[in-house]
This record gives structure tokens, sequence and C-alpha cells, in this order.
């Protein structure tokens, strides 16, 4: 007899015992099914790590070749290999999250960036990302969630960096040049639903998978794209740094933006669980730090809750209302509707009403895809809960991990409930960088430093 555990997909052969329990995930018996047909079984062999995959390593030593990465790679990530001998790798990290040994690991770079900013010639950028600030604290012995923004920065001040930014200023400009976007396409009857970029993971995904879909896809680069395309043009000249000294280091969640990187202005990215270590090898007191603001380019609180599925929707959705009526879209005009696989926001304007999907888990696009058309725009997240569960956040314990996801996604949500600066076009930051440098979203200045095109991979893969 075999049974797989439904929470890690470890499969225990043999007699089910009272008080036993799985060895990896530590789940009771109960949560073990029996496996009764051969088409059940899990694929055993581990995920293929290629040298030069850019967003993971396998540390050989650590593998006890146990098959959970392929689980989740076949089974969540919904990875399905056309020719066995060329791996699909769309670079998640997900896999990285339910490795019980931690043999998996996103690619290390923080190094090479630390060494960089012990060089006196190079000027050293940061962003930081939403989600990392709610999952650092799980290094350093905080409560699940805990919002620790101001630490954070202490801590890259303390490494060293020489300026310090919030990503969610990119998230702003991502939801502003997004609703334009999707404002065009609806005026001209251009090609809807209209779908969110700033995944690269998804965006990997349908270039291989569903190259049909590449024009329903926002044009948009992600946050991350767009603020290293705004510091390396503006921001850099008004400093004055010279371009061979820039560099410019994105701190994220997400080890796809690894990946992406080969695509926009961004130098390095190091993860969550690159920037514990840091830490910790730098011998930096987390818990003593003191709160520290940025440095500049900081976004509304609109740009925080990207970190969290249905973020990006909603601040999307609060440009693209205040757009097309000149108010704010508050959050009891938006009805919103919890399906099995996705949720739905929808919103009535000017005697319209905008049928929204948010969706996370490629598992859950796939079943979303037939209904698809019933939608004008579609937000879409690999990573379970959006960025928040991203495959470069510290691996947290199976058993706990819809708790401690939902424990980020509050915290980020609770600082949009209380800020001063909640929508993206009042944001002092975003104001001037239209006014001095951008013009409008869509002018061609925009276009050329904020949008980007989607290439087909199908024929790669195939
Ligand atoms: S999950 Fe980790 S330990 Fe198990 S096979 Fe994959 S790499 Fe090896
Ligand atoms: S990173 Fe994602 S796509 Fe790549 S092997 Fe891991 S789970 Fe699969
Ligand atoms: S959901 Fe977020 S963390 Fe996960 S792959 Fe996409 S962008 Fe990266």
């Amino acid at each position: 007899m075999k049974y797989k555990c439904q929470k890690c997909g470890f499969i225990h052969e043999g007699e089910l015992r009272d008080g036993y329990y799985c060895p990896f995930c530590k789940v009771s018996l109960f949560e073990f099914k029996e496996i009764k047909s051969k088409k059940e079984e899990p694929v055993y062999n581990r995920v293929f790590v290629d040298p030069d995959n850019p967003a993971l390593m396998r540390i050989e030593e650590k593998c006890i070749k146990c098959g959970a990465c392929s689980n989740t790679c076949i089974n969540i990530v919904n990875i399905r290999y056309k020719n066995p001998k060329k791996p699909i790798c769309i670079n998640c990290g997900q896999c990285i999250l339910t490795c019980p040994t931690g043999a998996l690991v996103p690619k290390y770079d923080y190094n090479k960036v630390l060494d960089l900013i012990n060089n006196p010639d190079k000027t050293v950028v940061v962003m930081t990302s939403p989600a990392v600030r709610v999952a650092l604290g799980d290094a350093f012995g905080y409560k699940a969630g805990e919002f620790l923004e101001g630490k954070m920065v202490a801590a890259l001040k303390e490494l060293g960096f020489d300026y310090i930014f919030d990503t969610t200023f990119g998230a702003d400009l991502t939801s502003m040049e997004e609703a334009a976007e999707l404002q065009q396409r609806v005026k001209n009857e251009d090609v809807l639903p209209m779908f969110t970029s700033c995944c690269p993971s998804w965006v990997k995904y349908a270039s291989i998978y569903h190259p049909e879909l590449l024009k329903n896809i926002s044009t948009c680069k992600s946050p991350i794209g767009m603020q290293a395309a705004y510091v390396r043009k503006f921001f850099s000249k008004e400093k004055k740094i010279k371009e061979k000294n820039l560099v410019i280091v994105a701190l994220t969640p997400c080890t796809a933006k690894k990946y992406e990187l080969e695509k926009n202005d961004c130098d390095y990215v190091i993860t969550t669980s690159e920037m514990t270590l840091a830490i910790k090898e730098n011998n930096i007191d987390f818990k003593k730090l003191p709160d520290v603001n940025y440095d500049d380019l900081v976004g509304s609180s609109s740009g925080t809750i990207y970190g969290t599925s249905g973020g990006v929707m909603l601040s999307a959705l609060r440009c693209f209302y205040y757009m097309e009526t000149g108010h704010h879209l508050l959050s009891n005009m938006i009805y919103t509707k919890e399906n099995d696989f996705y949720k739905e926001y929808n919103v009535k304007i000017n005697k319209r009403i905008y049928k929204t999907a948010v969706v996370y888990k490629m598992e859950n696009l796939e079943k979303l895809l037939p209904i698809k058309d019933e939608f004008t725009f579609i937000e879409v997240m690999n990573c379970n809960h959006g960025c928040i569960g991203g495959g470069g956040q510290i691996p947290m314990p199976i058993i706990n991990q819809k708790n401690i996801l939902n424990r980020r996604s509050k915290s980020l949500m609770k600082k949009d409930e209380e800020a001063i600066v909640k929508y993206p076009y009042n944001n002092p930051a975003i104001k001037k960088a239209y006014k001095i440098h951008l013009k409008n979203p869509l002018s061609s200045i925009s276009m050329e430093n904020l949008h980007t095109k989607h290439n087909n991979l199908s024929k790669e893969f195939s």
C-alpha cells in the first residue's frame, strides 16, 4: 500500500500505524490519502536544475531524492514537459519552499553585491519589494507577518547601500501605466481581457504554453523593471552618477526576477532569504536596529499591497476609476465575489460594469482560462497568495504556511487601510516623475522606458 501526504506530497509505503506523522511536514496520518491508481502516483524524479538556471541551484549533498520538488513543479506550478530532455523552468522557486532539506536554494548573488558595495567607485542603489518587509522577521524571531519596513531599511544602510528606495514607487508607475493601457484597449475595442504583466513566472508560462495570450498581456514592465529604468535614466542624471559606476539591485521575494534581469535595467536581484544571510554573516543585530526611512522614490499604499494577491488589481482599478471619473474608488464601491479558485472585483463606471478576476497559481489559471472572456481585466500571480508566497522568501513550515501567508497579507492590507497617501496619482513622487520626466502615462517617453514586448518561447521549449 502507498499513501500520499496531502500537504507536501511525501509518499509513505506500507501500513499507516497510530501516531504516525509525515516525516517532512509533520502532519498526522489523517492527512495521508491512499494512492489507488498508477495515474495518481507522483513523478519521483527531482526537478532538473540547469547549471545556467539564473534563479535557483541545488546543494547535492543535502538532496535525499524525495521528489517533493517535482510534485510541486508538475502538480501545482503546472509544468508539463513536452520534451523530457528539455527542462522547462519558469524560475518561480516554489520547489525551494517544498524542499524538506534545504537542498534547493535561490542562486546566491548577495556576495557579489556586497563586493560592489565595498568598491568606492560604485554607487549601489537598492529597491525593496513590498512582500520582503512582512517576511524578513521570520528569520529573527518575530511573529509571522510583522511589518518591519524601518528595520529592513536600517539593515540595508548597515550593509552599506548608497541609496535605498521602495519598489512601491515602481508599483505606482505600473498601476498608472496599466490603467491607461486598459482605458486605451477599452476605448479602441482592442484585445481584452487584459492580463497583468508584473509576474515574470506567469509571463514566461504564457510565452511557453499560451503564446496566443501574449497579445492580451499588458505591455507594462514589472515594477522592478519600471523603477530600474527610471533610476538609470533619470535619477542617476539628477545625481550626476556615471553610468558605468551605477549598480541597481532589487531586494525581492521572487527568484523569477533573477531571470527577468535579462530584459531590464536592474543589475542584481537578491531574495529575502539571501538578505537574512547577509545580515547574519555581517553580525548585524537586527532586533536592535532603529527604524530608518527610505532615501527617496517611495510609493503609495496601493504599491504596498502589490505584495499580496489582489493588490495589483485593486491598485490598477483605483487608477482606472480615477482616470475615467475624476473620483477616488472607495472600498465599498467594489463588488467582490469569492469563487473556488479565483476572486472577482467588479466595478460600475458610467453605467458599465467592469468584471475583473484575480487568480494565483498556474493550476488555478488553467481553470479560469475557459471563462476568461467574461472579464475585462485579469490579475495573474504564480505564487501562493501572490508575492508573499514567493520562492525567494524564507521557507516556512508547510503545516503553518496558510496561517503565515494570511498574516503577511493582513499586515500589508492594514498599511493600506491606515495610509495617508493611498492613491498612486496622489503620490508626490509619482506626480514629480510625470511632471518632470515622463509627461503622461503612455507618452512616447513612458512607452520607451516603462513598457516592453513579450516574446513567444513556445518553439524554444517544444
Ligand atoms: S525536494 Fe529537495 S531533497 Fe527532495 S528531491 Fe527535490 S531537491 Fe532533493
Ligand atoms: S523554479 Fe518553479 S518551474 Fe522551476 S523547477 Fe522549481 S517549481 Fe518548477
Ligand atoms: S507571484 Fe510574485 S514572487 Fe511569485 S513569481 Fe510572480 S512576481 Fe515572483
